[in-house]
């Protein structure tokens, strides 16, 4: 995937021109609530971390959202630590790599919980839905929502990517930071 430097001001923007919709709806989910449960932050973070935003950008944009609902001493010394430790600056200093589409796949998903494939975890009523919102028309949508319920989840992904990029992608998506790559080649 890319190791450009990625701007974290842009990220509202890529969210919705450059992401997954795994990632699309954990960057909605924690702009929404101002708050993302722990495997979630997991997910996003280490994505994040993998299109180039650098720790103190990312300390500085989780710390921005967390605030809108608890004070900064309480960020700091609960959840800005683990951050640290997503950049292998904490603890044993492991340099963790963000997730594959298999191990999210494969992740275990509670309510009030955002992380996951979108293609996977959501029913398909949400996931309809959400395609509707973000102004897919019905035929895609009907595609998509077909193909994941046959649970051809990275078929769902591509076929997303194509609607979003009116493209198919040069690789396989088989990772998010791969759809990212992708798409960074076609729009940057
Ligand atoms: Fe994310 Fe992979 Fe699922 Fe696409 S197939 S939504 S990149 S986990």
């Amino acid at each position: 995937w890319t190791t450009d430097t990625t701007p974290v001001d842009k990220l509202d923007e890529l969210s919705k021109t450059s992401y997954p919709l795994c990632m699309r709806i954990l960057h909605e989910a924690l702009k929404t609530y101002h708050h993302l449960k722990n495997s979630g932050r997991m997910q996003y973070g280490l994505f994040i971390k993998g299109i180039g935003v650098t720790m103190t950008d990312a300390l500085s944009f989780w710390k921005t959202e967390f605030t809108k609902k608890i004070d900064e001493a309480k960020f700091d010394k609960e959840y800005a630590y683990s951050i640290r430790h997503t950049y292998g600056k904490e603890g044993k200093q492991t340099n963790y790599t963000p997730f594959g589409c298999p191990k999210i796949i494969s992740s275990a998903v509670s309510a009030g919980e955002y992380h996951g494939c979108a293609f996977k975890h959501m029913d398909q009523n949400s996931l309809r839905q959400k395609l509707f919102n973000y102004g897919v028309p019905a035929a895609t949508i009907n595609e998509i929502a077909d193909l994941a319920k046959e649970q051809n989840h990275l078929g769902a992904c591509t076929a997303y990517f194509k609607f979003i990029h009116k493209r198919m992608p040069d690789k396989l998506i088989s990772h998010p930071n791969v759809y990212f790559a992708e798409s960074r080649v076609i729009l940057a």
